[in-house]
């Protein structure tokens, strides 16, 4: 894989700062049922980093003490790390909002068919990637026979009353570009996407979020061995929306990898690119129970421009909608 790091630095995004941290973005691990083009984490089957109980721990610890409102989960596949049923279990006894970033096929895979069930009676909300209503794009991107299972996946939380007015079980879809260009506006898109999945397979969710792609790890090389890295760039550069600035998710979300380690955006983990701070390298989180990092700076590079460019990105979509 082509290594895009060293093209992101120096940067002439603006510098910014944390605000007070609302959202604990948790890695539970690389391990993955999928293995998909755009994968910004390299996630994959044979992937074993997973985050063991004591570092989960620190996790409801942190929640309880800083009064964290919302716990992210990510991956990998979440699901597949074995203390996410006692994580989230424990967060949610504590009152904290849950999400599952969760891929759809997990929810058909063998051994995982009470998985549905589970994040029901706990009230997780889904997050769930959906990069198309159309089957060729999905299995293109995600892997053969992905949309199927997708959209098997879909149905099941459907039925488990997820998406579906009244419930107050909350089912969000995510979208991102196949290729090198940017969301299309998020509104349009998610009409589009209620209209062609309620006519084709019944089926109903809340919200579409778009998200940009980062020019980082698997995208990233893509991009590279295309030579199509630079165009990108100066896509997302030439895009860039100062609006974006004050709501870019590392405001108020910390990143935490499957290790306790914290960064500013997941993206930043990826990058190999630790929250710094009093000449410390690297921070862990059990170090910050107590610690108020409202103002630290954020540590930024290029790639900072697919946040802020056009209608913006962050894990709950677009910012300027
Ligand atoms: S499903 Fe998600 S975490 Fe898994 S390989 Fe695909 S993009 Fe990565
Ligand atoms: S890439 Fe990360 S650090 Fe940079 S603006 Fe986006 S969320 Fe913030």
């Amino acid at each position: 894989m082509l290594d895009t790091a060293h093209l992101l630095f120096p940067t002439t995004f603006p510098a910014i700062s944390r605000g007070k941290i609302d959202t604990l973005q948790v890695n539970l691990g690389y391990l993955c049922n999928q293995s998909c083009t755009h994968c910004h984490v390299n996630a994959g089957p044979k992937r074993t980093e997973l985050m063991d109980r004591e570092t989960v721990d620190q996790v409801l610890e942190f929640l309880e003490q800083q009064q964290v409102s919302t716990l992210d989960l990510t991956g990998g596949a979440p699901e597949m790390n074995g203390e996410f049923r006692y994580l989230v279990t424990e967060a949610r006894a504590l009152g904290v909002r849950v999400l599952d970033r969760c891929n759809l096929t997990i929810l058909e895979e063998i051994g995982y068919e009470t998985l549905a069930e589970f994040l029901a009676v706990q009230g997780v909300e889904v997050v769930a990637s959906m990069p198309c209503y159309l089957k060729e794009n999905v299995d293109h991107q995600r892997g053969k026979g992905v949309f199927q299972a997708s959209i098997a996946g879909l149905q099941r939380l459907n039925r488990w009353g997820y998406g579906i007015e009244g419930s107050g079980l909350v089912l969000n879809l995510v979208f991102n570009p196949q290729g090198p260009n940017l969301p299309p506006p998020q509104g349009a898109l998610e009409d589009d996407y209620k209209q062609k999945l309620k006519e084709g397979y019944g089926i109903e969710f809340n919200q579409l979020f778009t998200i940009t792609n980062m020019p980082i790890s698997r995208f990233g090389s893509m991009l590279l061995s295309k030579g199509q890295f630079d165009d990108y760039l100066a896509l997302l550069k030439s895009s860039f929306s100062p609006t974006n600035l004050d709501t870019v998710m590392c405001r108020n979300l910390l990143s935490v990898d499957w290790q306790g380690y914290v960064y500013d955006c997941d993206f930043n983990q990826m990058l190999k690119m630790p929250v710094a701070h009093d000449q410390r390298e690297r921070i862990h989180l059990r170090e910050l129970v107590h610690t108020d990092i409202t103002d630290w700076p954020i540590r930024i590079g290029e790639h900072c421009y697919g946040c802020t460019a056009g209608q913006g990105s962050s894990c709950g979509g677009a910012l300027a909608e």
